[in-house]
């Protein structure tokens, strides 16, 4: 069997998939694998655009091992298997009432893969999906499972909410959930300098503010989403499909389509993207948060120093003009609140997202490479599922518990059995 992931640009041919039912089973297959002395790797939705869930020897899939396990309505938590899928997720949720938090701008990702590379969406006050585990249980590679909490087995707790699949597997997971709530959600085209004058203004008056800036332009297209008490009112279908679609993935695809094959004309095609207008409504929050990808391109994104996101983002806008890129998808522009998880690219600070990206197809390394080391002048931290080129060497530094999480790690899988390529670039080992 051959593996791919979403973007199509990582590859992997396992001897063997593995698809668990039950935790007995992925215990079973930690042991098979360790007494051949081989490697396991779990696989979420393949929706990572590095080699992360690339599995050398032993690849796992978790689509059988995807339930509810229980909903506690009054510690207001979740728990499910590792394998759940994030949408489905929410329409259990949805249905009983509640909610996640925050969420990521799609909800394809299995929610072990989600939280495994430290995913976040937007919000100034909001942390990344992973800052919700309260508990977890996790199949390390003496075979034993250990129940992780703040109570039990707190280091490994501490250490595993972000972590990289690289500790061992998680088997079920327990989240904080909210009561349901709905946003009321405003989109729509601001001139760039204009909205960088007051983007501080911006992100600290809306619950989930993001924007995206687009090449060639000197416009973005602004999200502003707020937590309100109005009945929903989300666009007739008809328009929803118009909108999240036709404009959002049919015609931006062609456009993309066009671009690879012209690129001269892609300043001009860009002109076209800030024209789609204002729109307005009231829906369920993971309804808002979430849109349909159907366009498949290459990303990467940094988390760098909130303070520092007006200066980067014009190094940005200026690099690209000077280098001559010609960019057909928009950069995105976030920011989460600040946790406590060693590997988090949330943590210890509070941080703003740069996310640029690159249609499917065309090469993206000159012009990652050009705004990865803007970033490095941030204190850039890579999200470990998008593409980058750092090394443990020049990661290590920008984690205040880095060596907490590797001394876990020393301990729990001392002769990498959940270690590939990716990980040992960016682990050390
Ligand atoms: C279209 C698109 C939109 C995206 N939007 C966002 C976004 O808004 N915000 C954001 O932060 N990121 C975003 N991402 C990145 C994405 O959220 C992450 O790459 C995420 O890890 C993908 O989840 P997955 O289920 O596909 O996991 P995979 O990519 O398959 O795996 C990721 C890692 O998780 C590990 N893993 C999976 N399951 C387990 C388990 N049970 N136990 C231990 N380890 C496990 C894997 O081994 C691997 O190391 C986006 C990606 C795409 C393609």
């Amino acid at each position: 069997m051959t593996w791919k992931n979403w973007a199509g640009n990582q590859k992997a041919n396992p001897i063997k998939v593995h698809r668990p039912q039950c935790e007995s089973d992925i215990v079973a297959v930690v042991g098979y694998a360790t007494a051949l002395r081989q490697r396991v790797k779990v696989v979420g939705s393949g929706h990572s655009f590095t080699a992360i869930a690339v599995a050398p020897d032993h690849l796992v899939e978790m689509t059988r091992y995807n339930k509810v396990i229980g909903l506690d309505a009054d510690r207001l938590e979740v728990t499910v298997e590792s394998g759940i899928v994030i949408s489905d997720l929410n329409e259990f949720l949805a249905d009983a009432g509640f909610a996640m938090p925050n969420l990521g701008d799609v909800t394809y990702q299995t929610i072990s893969g989600a939280l495994s590379t430290s995913t976040h969406g937007t919000g100034s006050l909001r942390t990344g999906l992973a800052a919700q585990i309260t508990a977890f249980r996790l199949v390390v590679a003496s075979g034993d499972v250990l129940q992780c909490s703040a109570d039990e087995n707190p280091e490994v707790f501490h250490c595993g909410r972000v972590g990289l699949g690289a500790l061992g597997i998680l088997s079920s997971i327990t989240l904080r959930i909210v009561p349901a709530f709905r946003l009321h959600a405003i989109e729509e085209p601001m001139r760039v300098d204009t909205l960088l004058t007051n983007l501080d203004k911006h992100v600290s008056e809306n619950d989930f503010f993001e924007f995206y800036w687009i090449p060639h332009t000197g416009w973005a297209l602004t999200k502003r989403n707020n937590v309100t008490d109005k009945p929903a009112d989300p666009p007739a279908r008809f328009r929803t499909w118009v909108n999240k679609m036709l404009l959002e993935n049919i015609a931006f695809g062609a456009l993309c389509y066009v671009g690879r094959l012209m690129p001269f004309l892609i300043p001009r095609l860009s002109k076209a993207l800030p024209s789609s207008g204002r729109t307005e409504y009231v829906n369920a929050s993971h309804r808002i948060f979430a849109s349909k990808r159907l366009v498949r391109f290459y990303e990467m994104e940094y988390s760098i120093r909130r303070d520092a996101v007006v200066e980067a983002l014009n190094r940005v806008r200026r690099m690209v003009d000077d280098c001559g890129f010609l960019l057909n998808f928009p950069v995105e522009v976030r920011f989460t609140a600040g946790d406590d998880i060693p590997l988090s690219t949330g943590s210890g600070r509070d941080n703003a997202y740069i996310a640029v990206h690159v249609f499917k197809g065309m090469k993206y390394e000159p012009y990652f490479r050009e705004v990865e080391a803007i970033m490095s002048d941030y204190e850039g931290r890579p999200h470990w599922g998008k593409i980058h080129f750092k090394t443990a060497e020049s990661l290590e530094p920008l984690y205040p518990e880095w060596k907490r999480y590797i001394e876990v790690r020393n301990r729990l899988d001392p002769e990498g059995v959940f270690t590939n390529d990716y990980l040992r670039r960016v682990l050390g080992r």
